[in-house]
Order: structure tokens, then C-alpha cells, then sequence
């Protein structure tokens, strides 16, 4: 007979897995999904083409009804977990049915930090994680009305994209004093931001929010140097933490994330988790490859290769604003590597590669990002690059 398992999460890292499992161990489990949201399985990465008006809801599902059918998968959705008893081996939803496991997958994503600042309850202050807030985002976005998005990372600019680009008179304030210093170095940073503000985004770099303005309602987000920029809607984007409220609550190892091991265990060697609900190694990642790579190893673990191990990944970005090519991966400031850099000021490109050694170990590219996958390849291969470095900037050698 076949052995339970339950996922408990329905989003990318749980579906990839699903997939993965069922190239590698069809039969082998009778697999339960359960998520919180309304609706089955979608693309979150699609989020910001969605409020941006690029794509429509329906391209988002990540698999139609009939897939988790073929793979005999039961989908319960719009249902959340509330309580794991590793002893009795059970969870229980929120309307007290329950199930029983042989083994357990916590695929729990992340929640948004907002800011521990007053006025972050008022209406029309919002996160920006889930369909629904796209759906209040773009009732909320109104033309020539004055929007603020909080976060000056690849969600919060992509939020005051898409706002932008619904009409909304949208102002980006951001805490650093340059926007995605986390993917980017000073001069690619500077370059998007002109792009960004060429969008009719204002940008405000090293503003600090106090407080969020309104009766009702949210009116305006006051700064810390009294500065008070109107608002009928607020978007907090300043980063995800882990959701590992389940896991703390059953007793699991958790620290940021739930700890697991290179076979992505927990603590419980019956219970597995992946994607951003995990921390591997000191990592909670908060992009999608890292939880595809990851669902790799944990299916071929599941399908009974105790060899599958997860080492970590390299992380790569890419912002989903038209027009705007940015790519960045690795260790892209490089302090005290060696850094190779090319700069065009008249078509906007700037490219900088970090080598360390004989290794390519970073890459921040700007306005022509065509050759960064070969970059991360090389990065991910651990290639040997010093025989190529006189022609490394100018990507891939042509072929014979
Ligand atoms: C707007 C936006 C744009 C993004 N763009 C990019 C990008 O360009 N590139 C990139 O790499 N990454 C991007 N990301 C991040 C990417 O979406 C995540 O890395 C990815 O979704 C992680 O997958 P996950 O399965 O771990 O988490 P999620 O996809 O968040 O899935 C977790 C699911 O678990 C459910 N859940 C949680 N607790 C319970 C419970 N108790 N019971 C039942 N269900 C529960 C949640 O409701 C959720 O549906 C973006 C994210 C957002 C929000």
C-alpha cells in the first residue's frame, strides 16, 4: 500500500516537488497538498507581471485541475493547517478534519515583515505576497492618485512599477541609500534608478518611515525627518521571513527558518520542509530557484536515493520591469576581488564580473543581460575562467 505523505503548503516549492515526485516515485506515496489559499497552486513570481497588467490571472495556475489528478494527488485548497502532532504522526485543519502521514513535507513559504511603526493596521496599507493583495493593490490604484510603496528591493520597485503603471502617482521610499543594494552595486544602482524614475516613479533613498497618517484610513506616510508624503494606499515591501510558525509550534528544530539537514530533514526525521520556510546551512533563501533545486533533492530522497544531497545554491535575480534589464548573481560586490567592468553611458550598459582566483564568483549586469546565464553557469560549474578573462566581459566565446 502506499505510504501517506502530506505537504502542507500549496505554492512553487510543493508543486515542483509533486512534479518531481512523480517522474521519479508515481505510487510510492498517497500524496495529500493542503494550502491556505483560495485557489490552486500559482505562479507567485508572476505576481508583479499580474499588477502590472502584463499577464491575466488564469496564466498564473502552475497546473490545471487534471494534472493533480494523473498524478493521484488529493488537492485540498483554501484550507489552512493549524496544528502538527509529530507523536500521533496527524495534522489538523482548521475545521478540525484531520490526517494522518507516514511522512510530511512543510512547504509553508514565507510571511511579509511589516513595519512595527503606528498606522501599519489602517485600510489601504498592504503587503505584497499573495493574489489577494494584487487584487487590493489594483482596486486600491487609482488614476493620478498618490501611492507609497515602503521597500526599495526587486518587490517594492516592482510594486511601484505596477502601481505606476495603473495610474497611480506612485513615490519608492527606500531606507538604503541606493535602491536593491542587495543584488546591486553603486553605479548599476544609480542607472536603475534613473530608469525607474523615467517610469514616473519618485524615488526617495535614505528615508526612513515614521509612522503611517490617517483617521479611516491610510492619508500619508510621515517620514522621520517630518517629511509627509500623501498616500492613499500603502505597500510595505521590505523583505519576507520564514513561516515556520507550524514547525516552532510541533516542536521542530527552528531558528530564522526550520533548520534542515542536506536532506532537507528536520529535526523530525519523518518531517521534511523546503523552500523559503527553510533555513540550510545558515541560508533562508527568499527566491524561487534555490526551492526548485531543493525540491530536486528532496524527491530523489523520497523516491529512496539516500545519496540526493543539497549543498546550497547561487543566487541569481532578475526584476521583472519592462524595459529594465538587470541581472545579478553571486557575490556581486567582490571587496577585494579582482573586478573586470565595462561601462557604455550612452546605451545605458554597465557590466562588472568578480573573479576570484581562477573562479567567476560574481556578476552584476545592467542594460544587457543576454549572457547572464552563461555567467551563473560558469559561477554554478565552478569553472575555470582564467584562460578565457581577456574575453570574459564580453560573454560566451562565439562558436567554431
Ligand atoms: C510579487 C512577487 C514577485 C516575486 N518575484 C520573484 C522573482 O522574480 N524571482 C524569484 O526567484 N522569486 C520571486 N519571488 C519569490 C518566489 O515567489 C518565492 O521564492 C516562491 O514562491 C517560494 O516558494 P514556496 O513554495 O517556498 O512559498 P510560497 O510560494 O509562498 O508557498 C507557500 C504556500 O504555503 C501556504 N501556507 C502557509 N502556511 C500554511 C498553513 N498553515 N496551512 C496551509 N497552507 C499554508 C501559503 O498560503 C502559500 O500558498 C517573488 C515573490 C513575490 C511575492
Amino acid at each position: 500500500m502506499s505510504e501517506p505523505l502530506v505537504i502542507i503548503g500549496q505554492g512553487m516549492a510543493a508543486t515542483k516537488l509533486v512534479e518531481e515526485l512523480s517522474m521519479r516515485a508515481l505510487g510510492r506515496y498517497s500524496i495529500i497538498v493542503i494550502g491556505r489559499e483560495p485557489y490552486r497552486a500559482y505562479n507567485r513570481v508572476l505576481l508583479s507581471s499580474l499588477l502590472a497588467g502584463e499577464v491575466a490571472a488564469g496564466e498564473l495556475e502552475l497546473k490545471p485541475s487534471h494534472w493533480w489528478g494523473r498524478q493521484g494527488v488529493t488537492n485540498v485548497f483554501g484550507r489552512c493547517v493549524t496544528a502538527i502532532d509529530p507523536r500521533t504522526k496527524r495534522v489538523t485543519l482548521e475545521n478540525g478534519v484531520d490526517f494522518s502521514y507516514g511522512k510530511l513535507v512543510l512547504a509553508t513559504g514565507s510571511h511579509p515583515i511589516l513595519l512595527p511603526i503606528p498606522g501599519m493596521d489602517l485600510p489601504g496599507v498592504m503587503s505584497f505576497r499573495v493574489m489577494a493583495d494584487v487584487e487590493a493593490m489594483s482596486s486600491g490604484a487609482q488614476k493620478g492618485r498618490p501611492a507609497v510603496v515602503i521597500g526599495g528591493g526587486l518587490l517594492g520597485i516592482e510594486a511601484a512599477y505596477g502601481l505606476a503603471h495603473a495610474g497611480a502617482k506612485v513615490t519608492l521610499i527606500h531606507l538604503m541609500d541606493r535602491l536593491m543594494e542587495r543584488q546591486l552595486d553603486p553605479p548599476a544602482a544609480k542607472l536603475l534608478k534613473e530608469q525607474i524614475e523615467a517610469k514616473g516613479v519618485e524615488v526617495l533613498l535614505s528615508a526612513q518611515t515614521a509612522r503611517i497618517a490617517g483617521t479611516e484610513k491610510a492619508e500619508a506616510v510621515v517620514l522621520a525627518d517630518g517629511r509627509e508624503i500623501p498616500a492613499d494606499l500603502v505597500v510595505c515591501a521590505i523583505g519576507v521571513r520564514p513561516n515556520a510558525d507550524l514547525a516552532r509550534a510541533a516542536g521542530l528544530d527552528v531558528n530564522r527558518g526550520i533548520l534542515v539537514n542536506d536532506g532537507l530533514e528536520t529535526s523530525d526525521p519523518s518531517v521534511f520542509a523546503l523552500g523559503e520556510c527553510v533555513e540550510h546551512r545558515g541560508v533562508a533563501y527568499g527566491l524561487v530557484e534555490p526551492a526548485y533545486e531543493q525540491a530536486r533533492i528532496l524527491a530523489r530522497r523520497l523516491a529512496g536515493d539516500a545519496s540526493a544531497a543539497y549543498s546550497g545554491s547561487v543566487l541569481a535575480t532578475n526584476l521583472k520591469v519592462s524595459g529594465v534589464s538587470v541581472f545579478s548573481a553571486g557575490d556581486f560586490l567582490g571587496e577585494d576581488k579582482d573586478a573586470i567592468i565595462f561601462k557604455d553611458d550612452g546605451r545605458g550598459i554597465y557590466k562588472k564580473l568578480v573573479v576570484e582566483g581562477d573562479h567567476l564568483t560574481g556578476a552584476v549586469l545592467y542594460g544587457d543581460t543576454s549572457d547572464g546565464l552563461w555567467y551563473l553557469d560558469l559561477m554554478r560549474s565552478k569553472a575555470e575562467v582564467s584562460g578565457m578573462r581577456h574575453d570574459l566581459i564580453f560573454g560566451p566565446p562565439p562558436k567554431a
